[in-house]
């Protein structure tokens, strides 16, 4: 008898993680069946990626995108359900006939469908970090209620959960810190006087990884680092200060675990996500991922250099704000989200992004009530957003 498939949904499915992950699930079509898919925008590959898989649901946000591809997979006579808005995607993540569900949605927006699937029990694969970040402890609560399987993806804390004993309780007595490597990005080596002018296009060209604008962006100001702490100390429950971060220009070591005893243990592969995705796909097992091997023969150096807090300020504001009252870190994320779509289109400098966070985290200090709830978060990162726009309406004043 052959094992029943894995039915997944994958929220984000036309982004970077969401076409590499069909690109690993293509390789197995014996081991998975992909039953829903969502986008934001790209109707025409949407429906080619429904044509491929045949899933049961799409979900896209606006009737008249949804009518697009219905009429589309209609003359195509494909049977894919086309559902409509944010209520259908947190209804397909907690939906009977999802067993995993892929959050690769970008930013807060991807939050309610992820609690959704964390209480209805699912194995839940996180590439939304900021998903994790804005939810903090009441996602974590969710996670433990609902019974899900929470699979980091994001390379790092895949590399961590990787390295760490699989008897999750005896963490705190075996492990001295971890360390979070970081590529620095593309602008690792430029002056900091330098960085006031960089363009859009500078921004997103990342050295080593191919990614959605929004991470390029976050990894230019290393923001992306400091959201990765934030979601490592949920991930892992640690405390603040027993999370650090070291620059790793060549992304080979995607981040390690510093035993009590001295011992460090790493996790290493060529950079390519389709890695860290097939772990979550097939965990506990391992599968084939179609990325490249690393080759030891090939490789030249590994070095390592400090954060430079001159060039990338926000770093510090992940420690900042993991001790500060709770939603700290929520405002932080809005406020990022805000300044980073405002740099791409181009009404605000590179170096504004870290002044519109700090200046935001400043005017907001959160008021959470105690156990705050979905609706109180998203409350808070509505007025996060409001405050960042204010501020970024006086900068440019
Ligand atoms: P992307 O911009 O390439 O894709 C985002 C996906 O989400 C798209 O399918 C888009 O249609 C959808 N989407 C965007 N806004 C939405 C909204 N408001 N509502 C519903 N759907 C929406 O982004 P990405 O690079 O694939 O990143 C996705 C997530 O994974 C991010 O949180 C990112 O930090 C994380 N991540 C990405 C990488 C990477 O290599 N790309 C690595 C680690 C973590
Ligand atoms: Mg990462």
């Amino acid at each position: 008898m052959t094992a029943a498939r894995q039915r997944l949904a994958i929220l984000g499915s036309t982004g970077s993680i969401g076409t590499s992950t069909l690109d690993v699930v293509a390789r197995h079509p014996e081991r998975f069946e992909v039953v829903g898919l969502s986008a934001q925008q790209r109707v025409a590959e949407l429906f080619a990626q429904c044509l491929r898989f045949r899933p049961r649901v799409a979900v896209l946000p606006d009737e008249a995108r949804a009518q697009e591809l219905r009429a589309r997979l209609a003359a195509a006579g494909v049977a894919t359900e086309v559902r409509v808005g944010a209520q259908a995607l947190v209804e397909l993540a907690a939906a009977d006939e999802v067993d995993s569900v892929m959050a690769a949605i970008v930013g807060a927006a991807g939050l309610a469908p992820c609690l959704a699937a964390a209480r209805a029990g699912k194995r839940l694969l996180l590439a939304n970090k900021e998903a994790l970040v804005v939810g903090g402890a009441l996602f974590m609560r969710a996670v433990h209620e609902g019974g899900a399987t929470l699979l980091p993806i994001d390379s790092e804390h895949s590399a961590i959960f990787q390295c760490l004993p699989e008897d999750r309780r005896s963490w705190r007595t075996r492990i001295a810190h971890i360390v979070l490597t970081a590529s620095g990005g593309p602008f690792r080596d430029r002056d900091p006087d330098s960085l006031h002018g960089v363009t859009p296009a500078e921004a997103v060209a990342h050295p080593n990884w191919v990614m959605g604008r929004k991470i390029s962006v976050d990894s230019a100001t290393m923001m992306n680092k400091a959201l990765e702490v934030i979601e490592a100390r949920w991930l892992f429950d640690l405390a603040p200060e027993d999370i650090r971060v070291v620059i790793h220009p060549q992304s080979i070591i995607h981040s390690m675990v510093v035993c009590r005893d001295g011992s460090v243990l790493a996790q290493l592969g060529t950079p390519d996500m389709k890695v860290p995705i097939a772990y979550g796909l097939a965990y506990p097992e391992r599968i084939e991922s179609g990325a490249e091997r690393l080759d030891f023969t090939t490789l030249k150096d590994l070095s390592f250099q400090a954060p430079d807090a001159r060039r990338f300020p926000g770093l510090q504001l992940a420690w900042d704000a993991l001790r500060a009252p709770e939603g700290t870190t929520a405002v932080l994320n809005a406020a990022n989200e805000e300044a980073v779509a405002a740099f791409l289109a181009g009404t605000i400098a590179f170096t504004a992004i870290h002044s519109v966070n700090a200046r935001t985290l400043d005017r907001l200090p959160p008021d959470l009530p105690a156990s705050a709830t979905l609706d109180d978060l998203l409350a808070l990162d509505r007025r996060a957003r409001d405050t960042a726009r204010q501020v970024m309406t006086e900068i440019a004043a």
